[in-house]
């Protein structure tokens, strides 16, 4: 079978960071890229998304997302391996119980891009996904539990699995779960490869027997381009509702310019703005963390810029809770 047009600029990502650095003119930069880090997590980053990097800015809002540093091998107190308790809150293989109503499924280990500030760039996702053995596991948690209203798709990236896949989960739910309502997917590809926004995942949603929410995770309003605006309108066209979870990341978007255009961007697109998180405290994320009183700053900041609906709620997650806590 021929490989879907996605799967294919997939495939073509940019792995080697010195590829990456020559197509932004920044070869300069190679002596700060650790073959360390790169080896601890790979980097991995779609065309697409490297042409809507400035050539020759080093301190480019999207290449800092994805570009390893030298500064991930300091180690730092504070910053560990797995920073929001999922070990702990794991339910069966790829099912995580934190949200009373609500379970979120690690459908995949897999990521379009690889993002630098990944609370689970440390989390063993290959023993840990929920599609193995035809979601059995995960299917019969969910349909065993009456109080679970809600199925959230994580990951890794949910939308890395192929739409057939997605299919025979949503399918096996609503005929094992009555007790459904919603169905939530958490999801970088629709910014980073838009290309998966096709014709047949726009199908599939479109006859889920659930209202969906499709949270973006974008963090700058430089990763929107007229290719992301038509998938946000492919997603919205298949009923789907549109919010967005960025993370407070030093160097990407800690001001209020940065926020604000944010928030705007994403509306343009038909998405909502919804969480702004606080870092999780990942061991080789440590520099792209803000202090809480400069995050509260920039918060009060929008708040006095934008409408109310274009302000997001500035979160933190804390093991153990029993929501996500607002600061
Ligand atoms: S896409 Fe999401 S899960 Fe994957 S590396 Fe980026 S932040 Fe982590």
């Amino acid at each position: 079978m021929q490989p879907r047009r996605w799967q294919q600029a997939w495939r073509e990502a940019v792995r080697d960071p010195r590829e990456l650095l020559v197509l932004l003119g920044l070869e300069a930069l190679a002596a700060r890229v650790p073959a360390e880090a790169a080896a601890q997590f790979p980097l991995r980053v779609p065309r697409g998304f490297v042409a809507r990097m400035r050539r020759g800015d080093p301190a480019d809002p999207l290449l800092r997302q994805v570009l390893p540093l030298d500064e991930e091998l300091l180690p730092v107190p504070g910053f560990g391996l797995d920073a929001v308790g999922d070990a702990a809150a794991r339910a069966a293989a790829g099912v995580i119980r934190k949200y009373r109503g609500r379970a979120l499924l690690v459908a995949t280990g897999s990521c379009a891009v690889h993002c630098r500030y990944c609370f689970r760039r440390h989390f063993p996702y290959a023993e840990e996904t929920a599609a193995a053995a035809g979601w059995r596991g995960a299917v019969d948690a969910i349909a065993a539990d009456p109080a679970i209203d809600e199925v959230i798709l994580s990951g890794g990236d949910p939308l890395s699995l192929a739409t057939p896949k997605l299919a025979e989960l949503t399918a096996a739910l609503a005929r094992r779960a009555p007790h459904l309502r919603r169905l939530r997917l958490h999801t970088r590809l629709p910014v980073v490869l838009p290309e998966r926004v096709d014709a047949e995942l726009a199908g599939w949603l479109a006859t889920v027997p659930w209202p969906v929410a499709v949270v973006v995770h974008t963090n700058h309003a430089n990763e929107f381009d007229p290719a992301v605006d038509a998938a946000m309108a492919r997603l919205r066209a298949a009923g789907a509702t549109l919010l967005n979870q960025a993370v407070l990341l030093r160097g990407v978007n800690d001001s209020a310019d940065a926020l604000a255009a944010l928030s705007e961007r994403g509306f343009a697109a038909g998405v909502l703005p919804y969480y702004l998180h606080q870092l999780d405290r990942v061991a080789g994320a440590a520099h792209f963390e803000v202090d809480d009183a400069r995050a509260l700053a920039l918060h009060a900041a929008l708040r006095e810029r934008l409408s109310g609906y274009l302000v997001p709620k500035l979160v933190r997650e804390v093991a153990g809770d029993a929501s996500k806590r607002p600061l």
